[in-house]
């Protein structure tokens, strides 16, 4: 993609802070970071969001995500926790639309957090919750047993 920022730093047309990189995915710290040491894992092949994302640069951006999670852990940054995030879509959060998966170490009190819509304590009608598993059922190609 052209014009894509995420493309622009696979091509090192612009340049980047690279943590890994092999033939699928590249790893860099993110420039905004929420907390020290946050860093993108990004597919190489351009896709705006996961369902249009080939399953081999899925897993291999799950796969790596997975190592730095271990990496920063044990890097001596402040880390007693980690966020592996990826925002799918406009309406999630996304602002670069090429898939990219946020590996944000995490400690007590360091002020950021997921803001919960006001009633997400108070556990909903299981029927209407059933209802809506149905009509992902039916559409999934592959359902798993219902529970
Ligand atoms: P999103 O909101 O799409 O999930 O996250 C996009 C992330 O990409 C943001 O955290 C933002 O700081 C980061 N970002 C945007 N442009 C650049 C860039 O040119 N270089 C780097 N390293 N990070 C970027
Ligand atoms: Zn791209």
């Amino acid at each position: 993609m052209e014009d894509c920022i995420f493309c622009k730093i696979i091509r090192a047309e612009i340049p980047c802070i690279k943590v890994f990189e092999n033939d699928l995915v590249i790893a860099f710290m993110d420039i905004r970071p929420v907390t020290p040491g946050h860093l993108l894992v990004v597919p190489k092949k351009h896709a705006a969001i996961i369902p249009d994302l080939d399953n081999e640069s899925l897993a291999e951006m799950i796969s790596i995500a997975k190592d730095l999670d271990i990496a920063v852990r044990n890097s001596g940054i402040p880390c007693e926790a980690v966020n592996l995030q990826v925002a799918d879509g406009k309406a999630a959060g996304q602002e670069v639309p090429h898939v990219h998966l946020h590996i944000i170490p995490r400690t007590t009190g360091d002020g950021f957090g997921l803001r919960m819509p006001a009633d997400h304590t108070v556990p909903k009608d299981m029927s209407k919750i059933a209802e809506l598993a149905v009509l992902i059922r039916a559409v999934n190609s592959d359902p798993p047993e219902a529970e």
